[in-house]
């Protein structure tokens, strides 16, 4: 059989780091990038003794990402442990939710290649623990522990396995990654591992009533890799198959470099873990008013931004998908639309050519360093004339660099359009003596060599001379 003849079937469970203050079970800071342990104390050392406090912020902010995702939330639900040992885990347990997590039956919306929507099921959100970090030391050939992480708070996302391609999966996985930015509950930075993913894939023949066996892959925390292993594990399941053997089910480790998956252990059970209610925690018990309240404040998600603008600006259907997947993103479209009243055009900029910078400089829509102000402006400065759009072109690349007034930057680069009849009408002469050919081709029918003389002149003028203007006095000069 042929891989058309395989349905890919995957499930995700994604851990989101909270941006909480402080850690879920004491009050040290929850800040990332701080020297290595100076954000500990007994509790999140794991102190034999030291009682945890659960943080009430972790169990709201799980509360808004499952009604942000359609999710039940549980009037009672608890916190259990969950045991095994790895050394970057001090109390040798995990402190999660096993049988009563605070969220389920919830589901994602996602927009399929043909434009159809598809939900994907989300089985149940739950908060845990962080675990700390193990720093591989090339030199000294061991390894240190870093314990600020140890206690972040993280909300795990479980998907039924409803994801059929890793198209869908990426596309899940964005969706997700924006819900939770919107509702501010996780800065989702995947670089620095607070929106990271397992990934479970397997296989089976299409029309097949069972799943196949599925197989892990652990904490992938950039899109590209995700979509890599998928495709190349998929691949790599159906070629066992064709061959006559068996899936294992197990974790693997997904390496960039080669691009292909390593066997790293046996899965273990969930009765592996010897799951059991945490002594020092009492039991969760939210109250409706508690619940109405959150579902009350949640702010806009992206969904109805989308809709919204589609309707209110008349933007088309993908250019709103792309403009409402990152809230900073959107923001700027907005503010920028509310300063300048051209949404098409603040659309444009921001899809095209500040994508594409992002895009080269490998940067996030959030470290865009200008303001909606300034983008308004220099659109505005186009609409009028000031200067053109080419020009315009540069003046962005600026505002990268060196963001401010896009005046002052024109004023200082000397980069005012040239719409002074005298002046232009030089560059046009110019341009006409040194291209007889061109008024030979213009005066033999062919219309392309006006486009070559404009675009002469344009390089001529560096791109600030007024296009509509050299159209217009080449055509006159052209006709004489
Ligand atoms: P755990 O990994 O903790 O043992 P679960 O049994 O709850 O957890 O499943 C974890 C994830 O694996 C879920 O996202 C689920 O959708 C997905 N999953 C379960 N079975 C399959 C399968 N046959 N193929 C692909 N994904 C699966
Ligand atoms: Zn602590
Ligand atoms: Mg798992």
């Amino acid at each position: 059989m042929a891989r058309e003849d395989y349905e890919i079937v995957i499930g995700l469970e994604v851990h989101a780091e909270l941006s909480t203050k402080t850690k879920i079970f004491c009050s040290c800071s929850n800040e990332f990038g701080a020297e290595p342990n100076t954000h500990v104390c007994p509790v999140c050392m794991g102190m034999p003794g030291a009682l945890p406090v659960l943080n009430e912020k972790v169990v709201e902010y799980a509360v808004k990402a499952g009604l942000a995702t359609n999710c039940e939330i549980a009037r009672e639900s608890k916190n259990d442990r969950k045991n095994y040992f790895y050394p970057d885990t001090p109390k040798s347990y995990q402190i999660s939710q096993f049988d009563k997590p605070l969220c389920e039956n919830g589901f994602v919306e996602i927009e399929e290649e043909n434009g159809q929507k598809k939900k994907i099921g989300i089985t149940r959100i739950h908060i845990e623990d962080d675990a700390g970090k193990l720093n591989h030391n090339e030199f000294g050939g061991g390894s240190l522990i870093d314990l600020n992480r140890a206690g972040v708070p993280l909300i795990e996302t479980v998907s039924e396995p409803d994801i059929r391609s890793s198209k869908e999966a990426e596309n899940y996985l964005k969706k997700l990654k924006s819900i939770f930015e919107y509702i501010e509950v996780s800065d989702c930075k995947m670089q620095e591992g607070s929106f990271r993913a397992d990934v479970n894939v397997s296989v089976r023949k299409k029309g097949a009533k069972e799943f196949g066996t599925r197989t892990e892959m652990k904490n992938m925390s950039s899109f590209r890799s995700i979509v890599r292993a998928i495709e190349y594990e998929a691949d790599r399941q159906i070629d066992v198959i064709e061959e006559g053997g068996k899936i294992e089910q197990e974790t693997l480790r997904w390496d960039d470099v080669s691009g292909k998956t390593f066997s790293m252990r046996d899965k273990e059970d969930a009765q592996d873990y010897r799951y059991f209610p945490d002594p020092d925690l009492v039991a969760i018990k939210l109250s409706e008013e508690y619940i109405e309240k959150i579902k009350n404040n949640l702010p806009e998600l992206p969904e109805s931004r989308k809709a919204r603008y589609i309707e209110e600006f008349q933007l088309s259907e993908k250019d709103s998908n792309l403009l409402t997947a990152s809230k900073h993103l959107s923001n700027l479209f907005e503010e920028a639309e509310k300063n300048c009243k051209n949404a098409k055009a603040v659309a444009n900029w921001l899809l095209s050519d500040v994508s594409r910078i992002l895009n080269e400089k490998e940067m996030e829509a959030d470290q865009i360093p200008f303001t909606a102000e300034q983008l308004a402006k220099m659109i505005t400065l186009i609409e009028k004339g000031t200067i053109s759009s080419a020009i315009g072109k540069k003046v962005m690349m600026e505002l990268f660099e060196n963001p401010k007034d896009p005046e002052e930057i024109i004023k200082e680069k000397g980069w005012l359009q040239i719409s002074d009849e005298g002046a232009i009408k030089e560059v046009v002469q110019k341009i006409l003596k040194a291209n007889p050919q061109s008024i030979a081709d213009f005066k033999a029918g062919k219309d392309r060599a006006l486009g070559f003389l404009v675009g002469q002149a344009m390089k001529e003028t560096k791109g600030k001379a007024n296009p509509q203007m050299l159209n217009k006095m080449f055509i006159e000069e052209l006709k004489k």
